[in-house]
């Protein structure tokens, strides 16, 4: 028979540029595979209907990755169950009206959180209304490796996991093995789809046919020693016998703005493109030969796709430094801090090392999970199923503040 739509409400935050873009690529997975049966919404609760510190999570984070000593610090000394819980039980407690009435605004039938801030308090409200044995919850992790204890919650219905280290750390916490699905990161469907020739990618991005072309990004925000390594890059990829240049070098410095005009200002020796916030990331990718980021999980698992070599040049401490050893020892990669080496590094490989960055290409490609967005939602859609003909959900208010409490 015609079934209603069901609704998906994706719970995540624009600290970094990783967490929407996950939520997008589920979005956008939801209606390739199902078309109409389904109807995604992707909010920042927090933001939107909570207060202080909640819905300031985005500039604190900004500050705090600037800092990195007191984000390490936020991380790890966060990390002891306790401690999270009790945070974020009492703020729980002082917005549980906002963060209901925001949930429940979208009368979701799924709800599926890409944020690590963004399990308990959720998973308290669909207790308080009653509605766990109705709406699907499921976490999916978007971190590789090394991510923080508050992704993990016993009561979610599934806990996608991009890696079996993650997985590993889950069942560590008390998770069930039937819980976990490890499938990898979810990335825009975009991503995998449509596949265009180099070539084609460089004529349409304008960029030089012949010369073997470097990426320099910094994940959404353009961190990371971006200018530095620029520098090295344009006097490293510059053939001083031939005197011209051996490479080309495009710098994608995402929300950065200040970057980009610094940048923008500087003379170079080889051709250099300059870009702010690209929406169009596969097709920089796929014009490209190698790539020089920060760690992020995203912009890594989307490299990996695209069979990039990756210089991992920056991490954020915590949630980022279990990424590098996971790209260094499958040998789709290399790690340095150094700007100088990073650059020589680029030089080899468009030189004389021509065939360590094949090598490192195929290993990437390897270690691609392009499917894993739609492995994810064809479960997604499967647990809704299992829970038989969702029926529609009363809104019921939670009656006052001190039940909650107590
Ligand atoms: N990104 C983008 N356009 C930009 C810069 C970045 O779409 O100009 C995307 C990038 O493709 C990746 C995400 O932002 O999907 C960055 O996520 P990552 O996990 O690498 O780092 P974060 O920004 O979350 O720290």
């Amino acid at each position: 028979g015609a079934e209603r739509t069901k609704n998906v409400l994706i719970l995540m935050s624009d600290t970094g540029g990783g967490h929407r873009a996950s939520a997008e690529a589920i979005k956008d997975a939801f209606r390739i595979e199902y078309g109409d049966q389904y109807r995604v919404f992707i909010k920042d609760v927090w933001k939107e209907y909570t207060g202080w510190p909640l819905n300031d999570m985005e500039r604190q984070y900004k500050f705090m990755v600037k800092h990195v000593q007191l984000w390490s610090l936020a991380f790890h000394s966060t990390s002891p169950k306790w401690i999270h819980s009790v945070y974020l039980a009492a703020i729980a407690a002082f917005y549980a009206k906002e963060v209901e009435a925001g949930l429940m605004e979208y009368n979701p039938d799924i709800i599926i959180s890409v944020h690590p801030m963004m399990q308990h308090i959720p998973l308290w409200v669909l207790k308080w209304q009653k509605l766990h044995k109705k709406v699907v919850f499921a976490t999916v992790i978007t971190d590789l490796n090394t991510c923080h204890r508050t992704w993990f919650h016993p009561s979610v219905n599934r806990l996608y996991c991009p890696s079996e280290e993650v997985a590993k750390r889950a069942l560590l916490d008390g998770l069930q093995e039937s819980q976990i699905r490890v499938f990898g990161l979810p990335i825009r469907p975009s991503f995998v789809q449509a596949v265009f020739s180099k070539d084609d990618l460089r004529i349409e991005l304008e960029m030089d046919l012949q010369l073997p072309a470097v990426l320099l990004m910094g994940g959404g925000e353009g961190m990371g020693p971006v200018k530095e390594t620029a520098k090295a890059l344009s006097e490293a990829l510059f053939d001083t016998e031939l005197e011209r240049p051996a490479g080309q070098l495009i710098i994608i410095c995402g929300r950065n703005e200040t970057l980009a005009s610094t940048l923008q200002s500087l003379e170079w020796k080889i051709p250099v493109n300059i870009r702010g916030f690209e929406k169009q990331m596969q097709k920089w990718m796929g014009a490209c030969d190698c790539i020089i980021t920060k760690a992020g999980p995203g912009t890594i698992a989307e490299a990996l796709i695209r069979g990039l070599p990756i210089i991992l040049n920056d991490y954020i401490p915590g949630q980022e430094k279990g990424n590098v050893p996971y790209v260094v020892e499958n040998g789709a990669g290399v790690f340095t801090r150094n700007a100088k080496e990073t650059a020589r590094i680029v030089a080899a490989w468009f030189g004389e090392k021509e065939e360590e960055l094949h090598r490192m290409s195929g290993n990437a490609l390897k270690l691609a999970q392009p499917n894993a967005v739609f492995d994810i939602v064809r479960d997604v859609h499967e647990l809704a199923w299992q829970r038989g003909t969702l029926a529609s959900i009363p809104y019921v208010p939670t009656p006052s503040l001190s039940s909650l409490i107590c």
